[in-house]
């Protein structure tokens, strides 16, 4: 079995990949790193990814690894629209990884971190039996954040992009579901490299008042409901009206079940006054926004669809998926 390197080996490898800013006084090094403070009120988040929990290796390379999670976390800046800082680092390394697969993954970390403008001031690594990744990212509001409490009877329901598309890049890679050619390679890249959406969450964040927000990672139904439960609210959904990507369909057909359920997706679910369309809506946040409801005075979720009968989704167990 490969030893792991040593940790300060590693941390002296590590450091080589990672951006720096004004705003970290002493970045890595010390017993703690130093941060300017800032007037702006701080969001704070933190999230990992664990070997055989989210990832396996054998699904891409470490670098789309290590840019991973960082836009795990970068989404929930978004979410708030917010723009994320500075970064801490806590890698738990398990025997049978080699020094050059750490160069990998930092440098896929290294690089979404410049992208994202985002410091790395420090970390820690441990042993474990699990390769697991967790980042606590820092981030700054400009004007007001966006939150899950804000919903009011008679927003219209917004996400940006198409949804289930990563759940299916997941299935594919599992071997659940077959598919081929640029469909294939479309889907299981949205699941292996996602896109945190900070730029639209900036400007929806300017909107006045902000609007209510959360960023798709359970799946869009336990996420509305997140809003829902927050906000005190009901909500309409149009089953029809689930952005779709192309890939999707021809994997897919019209089951909307993984729009529906699946996680991953990273994109932003926003409630809004209808004062502004979809089209004047997707031109101002630079992404396309699609209408998929309403919030209701009524506090339980609607699921309808053009024909057939409503499905009813109970205002308890937002995360059991059941029609009733
Ligand atoms: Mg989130």
């Amino acid at each position: 079995v490969k030893e792991p390197p040593g940790e300060f080996e590693l941390i002296a490898r590590i450091c080589a990949h990672l951006p720096q800013s004004r705003r970290v006084v002493l970045g890595p090094g010390d017993d703690c790193a130093i941060v300017a403070s800032s007037p702006e009120p701080l969001l704070i988040t933190i999230d990992s990814m664990v070997e055989g929990v989210h990832f396996k290796l054998e699904w891409g390379t470490p670098a789309m690894l290590g840019a991973k999670a960082l836009a795990v976390n970068l989404s929930d800046i978004a979410a708030m629209g917010g723009i994320p800082t500075i970064c801490v680092i806590n890698l738990a390394i398990r025997p049978g990884l080699d020094p050059r697969f750490f160069d990998e993954l930092y440098r896929g970390l290294g690089k979404a971190a410049v992208a994202a403008g985002v410091a790395v001031a420090g970390g820690n690594i441990t042993r474990a039996n699990e390769l697991t990744i967790t980042i606590a990212l820092l981030g700054k509001v400009e004007t007001q954040p966006m939150r899950r409490d804000s919903a009011r009877p008679g927003d219209k329901i917004y996400v940006t992009g198409t949804v289930g598309d990563a759940a299916l890049g997941l299935r594919i890679l599992q071997n659940k579901i077959p598919a081929a050619g640029s469909a294939r390679d479309h889907l299981v890249k949205r699941f292996l490299q996602p896109t945190a959406q900070i730029a639209p969450g900036r400007k929806l964040a300017r909107i006045k008042p902000p609007p209510a927000a959360i960023d798709i990672s359970d799946g869009l139904w336990q996420d509305l409901g997140h809003v829902l439960e927050r906000s005190g609210v009901g909500a309409k959904v149009e089953s029809t009206a689930l952005p779709l990507s192309a890939a999707y369909r021809q994997v897919y057909g019209d089951n909307r079940d993984l729009a529906l359920s699946g996680g991953d997706d990273y994109e932003l679910l926003f409630c809004l006054r209808p004062r502004i369309s979809e089209a004047e809506l997707s031109r101002r946040l630079g992404v396309k926004v699609g209408c998929i409801g309403e919030i209701t005075r009524e506090k339980r979720a609607l699921l309808v669809s053009g024909t057939g009968k409503p499905a009813v989704m109970r205002n308890r167990g937002w995360d059991q998926l059941r029609a009733t």
